[in-house]
C-alpha cells in the first residue's frame, strides 16, 4: 500500500546523504592529487565531452592553488561543480585514467574536482569577467545544463541574455531528476546562482515555450534565441493496466521527491521499477531509501546490454534492490483500481538491433509479481507535439541541427536534450557551448 511519511527525520538524512562525501581534509585531497601522473595527451581530457584539462587542474591543486584549479574546470564547463557529483566518471575520465591499465585504483578526479569547485561556489569567487555590453540581445529556451552554458558563454563575450525556464527554479535535469543523494537541491541552486553571478543573464521563471512564449515571438524580439527545453515526457510501457492506481513514471516520482521532500512522496511496500538507465536506478534506489520493503528492478535484456553503468547498478544491489534481467512487462493486474501485480513476459537475446545491442525476443513464459506500485522507467520522450507546432524541422521530435547547433530557422539554434533525445549533463554543457559559438558567428561577434 502506498504511504507516505514511512521513516522518521533522522532516517530521511541518512538515507538521503552525500553518497560520494568530499575530501575530510587538504592532506588527503594533496595524496591523491599527487599521485597523478600529469600525463601527456592525458587520456582522462579526451575523454571529457567538455574538455577539461584534467593534469592542469590537479597540479594546481597540489601547489594550493584552488582558483586556478578552479577556473581550469569552469573555464571548460562551467557546471564542472554539478559534474563532479553527477557524471558518470567510470565510463569517461576515471575510467580512461592510465592507473587503470596498471590494474590501480584510478586517480579520484570528481572528488577532486569537486574539490575546488565547491570551494569556489562556497567563496563565489568571481573568475570570469563580463566583457562591457555589445548591444546584442539573445533568448535562451531553458535553465538546464546547456541553457546555462550557453548563456553563461554568450554573456562573457557581452550578450545580453534573457533565459525563460519553465520551472520555478533553475538547473532542470540537474535541480529535478537526479536522486537527492547525489546533489541536494540547495547546492543546484547555489550552483545556478553561481552561474548567473557573472551579470548580463536575466530568468523568468514559469514560462514555457508554447504557452507563456512564444518561438516567434521571440525571434522577432531578440538577435538570436537558443533551444534547450529538453526532454521530459517518461515513455508510456502500451501494455493494459497503466491506469491503475498505484502505477508512476519515474520523471513525476523524481521530480516529487526533489520539489515536495521525502515524507511527503508516496511509496509502496512493494515496489517494481521497469528500465534499467541511470533514471530508473534512481527511481529504485530513493524508493528503496523513502522506506519500500522490497524493490525489484525489470529489464528485458541482460547487465551487458543495460545502460546504467556499473557503479550504478552497484549502487541499486547494495541498497537491497532484487533486479530480474530479461524480463518485459506484459499485463498491471488490479483490483477495484488498484494495482495488486504485474505479469511479466521471460526474454531471450536475438540479433543486434538498431542500437548495436542484441535484441530482447519473446519466449512465451510468462511469470507474476505481487505489487502495490509500478515506477515505468522505460525512457524519455521528445517534446514532438510542442516542436510540431513550430516550423522547425525535427526527426520525431527532436529538433534538427547542424553540428554547430543552426536549426532551419535563421537565428534560432538549439541544443542538449532537446536535439540528442537525452544525454549525460557534461554532454549538455558542452552543447550549450557549442551553441554560443554558432550564436557568436552568427552575430559577427
Ligand atoms: Fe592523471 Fe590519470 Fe589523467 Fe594521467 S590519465 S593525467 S594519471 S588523471
Amino acid at each position: 500500500m502506498l504511504e507516505k511519511k514511512r521513516l522518521n527525520t533522522a532516517e530521511y538524512d541518512a538515507n538521503f546523504s552525500d553518497i560520494h562525501p568530499p575530501f575530510e581534509t587538504r592532506d588527503a585531497a594533496l595524496v591523491e592529487a599527487n599521485r597523478c601522473l600529469f600525463c601527456y595527451d592525458a587520456p582522462c581530457t579526451k575523454s571529457c565531452p567538455t574538455g577539461i584539462n584534467v593534469p592542469k587542474f590537479i597540479k594546481q591543486i597540489t601547489t594550493d592553488n584552488l582558483k586556478g584549479s578552479a577556473h581550469t574546470i569552469l573555464s571548460s564547463n562551467i557546471m564542472g561543480a554539478g559534474c563532479s557529483k553527477v557524471c558518470p566518471v567510470e565510463k569517461l575520465c576515471e575510467g580512461a585514467c592510465v592507473f587503470n591499465l596498471m590494474e590501480e585504483a584510478p586517480i579520484p578526479i570528481a572528488k577532486l574536482q569537486r574539490y575546488s569547485t565547491e570551494k569556489a561556489l562556497e567563496q563565489n569567487w568571481q573568475l570570469f569577467q563580463r566583457k562591457p555590453s555589445n548591444g546584442k540581445r539573445v533568448a535562451v529556451i531553458g535553465a538546464g545544463p546547456a541553457g546555462l552554458s550557453c548563456a553563461h558563454s554568450l554573456a562573457r563575450e557581452g550578450v545580453s541574455v534573457t533565459i525563460y525556464e519553465k520551472e520555478e527554479k533553475g538547473g532542470g535535469l540537474m535541480t529535478y531528476g537526479i536522486a537527492a543523494y547525489k546533489v541536494t537541491p540547495q547546492f543546484c541552486e547555489d550552483e545556478v546562482n553561481y552561474i548567473l553571478s557573472i551579470g548580463g543573464i536575466k530568468v523568468k521563471y514559469g514560462q514555457a515555450l508554447g504557452k507563456q512564449i512564444q518561438l516567434s515571438d521571440l525571434q522577432q524580439q531578440y538577435d538570436a534565441v537558443y533551444l534547450a527545453f529538453g526532454v521530459g515526457l517518461a515513455r508510456s510501457l502500451s501494455i493494459p493496466g497503466e491506469e491503475l492506481s498505484g502505477v508512476t513514471d519515474a520523471i513525476g516520482f523524481i521530480y516529487d521527491i526533489r520539489t515536495k521532500g521525502f515524507s511527503a512522496v508516496s511509496v509502496g511496500d512493494k515496489v517494481v521499477v521497469i528500465g534499467m538507465g541511470m533514471t530508473a536506478i534512481d527511481a529504485a534506489t530513493q524508493a528503496k531509501r523513502l522506506g519500500a520493503k522490497e524493490v525489484t528492478m525489470v529489464y528485458r535484456r541482460t547487465e551487458t546490454e543495460m545502460p546504467c553503468t556499473k557503479a550504478e547498478l552497484d549502487i541499486a544491489k547494495l541498497d537491497g534492490c532484487e533486479i530480474i534481467w530479461l524480463a518485459a512487462p506484459k499485463t498491471l493486474i488490479g483490483k477495484d483500481g488498484q494495482l495488486t501485480a504485474i505479469e511479466c513476459e521471460r526474454m531471450e537475446l536475438g540479433a543486434p538491433d538498431s542500437s548495436g545491442r542484441r535484441s530482447p525476443v519473446v519466449t512465451g513464459e510468462t511469470f507474476v509479481l505481487e505489487t502495490d506500485m509500478v515506477i515505468k522507467a522505460a525512457g524519455q520522450m521528445p517534446y514532438t507535439d510542442l516542436v510540431s507546432k513550430t516550423s522547425l524541422q525535427h526527426k520525431n521530435g527532436c529538433v534538427t541541427t547542424d553540428a554547430n547547433g543552426v536549426t532551419n530557422l535563421t537565428g534560432v539554434f538549439a541544443g542538449g536534450d532537446c536535439v540528442n533525445g537525452g544525454k549525460e549533463v557534461v554532454d549538455a554543457v558542452q552543447a550549450g557551448k557549442d551553441g554560443a559559438k554558432a550564436i557568436l558567428s552568427y552575430l559577427n561577434l
